[in-house]
């Protein structure tokens, strides 16, 4: 192509929104699921290696270790994949213990917002600095399956989250400046949460 004056990106409309979000969702399954039998195999090749042969005592460890890895990873999935709505009740920084490779002990602060969802739930999220700027307590907010993160109902500012990467940008940008996912139709996202 020759054309260099290429289109600034515009936003989503609702129904590319809409595609979007199940493509979004498709391709975190398949990449779920692609990581899951790949991990497999390595488990069971480990397995074979470390006994030399294909017997029973194989077929046994290789199957409680994936039974074990599954509950693993399904729990762990069930997590990011949900979709709610509710309200921040509560913001703080929690205070991390670490200890350095060279066995000093330090303290580093992670941002977490706890909300409570409409179906009375609470949930604990991990949010980053910029996120704890943007966010403000009793803020209506809602998350949708495949994911990350967290949205406001009402976008009260200038500003609006990637919901890919978790990066606030100012709203009719078209897409994010930093991760490059398109910039979806608000509408479209909080009615898709709350159906
Ligand atoms: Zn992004």
């Amino acid at each position: 192509m020759t054309n260099k004056y290429q289109e600034p990106a515009k936003p989503l409309n609702p129904e590319q929104t809409r595609a979007w979000l199940s493509t979004y969702a498709r391709h975190s399954r398949i990449y779920a699921w692609g990581f899951f039998t790949v991990v497999s195999a390595l488990i069971f090749g480990l397995i074979w290696w470390e006994l030399g042969e294909i017997n029973e005592d194989l077929i046994y460890s290789f199957a409680f270790s994936i039974l074990i890895f599954f509950l693993l990873a399904y729990g762990s999935r069930k997590k990011t994949t949900q979709t709610w709505t509710g309200n921040i009740e509560k913001m703080f920084m929690k205070k991390i213990k670490n200890r350095g490779a060279d066995g000093s002990r330090y303290i580093t602060y992670s941002p977490i917002a706890q909300v409570r969802t409409q179906q009375g739930k609470k949930q604990t999220i991990r949010l980053t600095q910029k996120l704890y700027q943007y966010f403000s307590l009793g803020d209506e907010v809602f998350t949708i399956s495949g994911l990350d993160w967290l949205e406001k109902t009402t976008l009260d500012h200038g500003e609006r989250v990637c919901l890919a990467c978790g990066n606030p940008y100012q709203q009719h940008s078209g897409q994010c400046p930093r991760c490059g996912a398109p910039e979806p139709d608000h509408t479209t996202l909080v009615q898709w949460a709350k159906k």
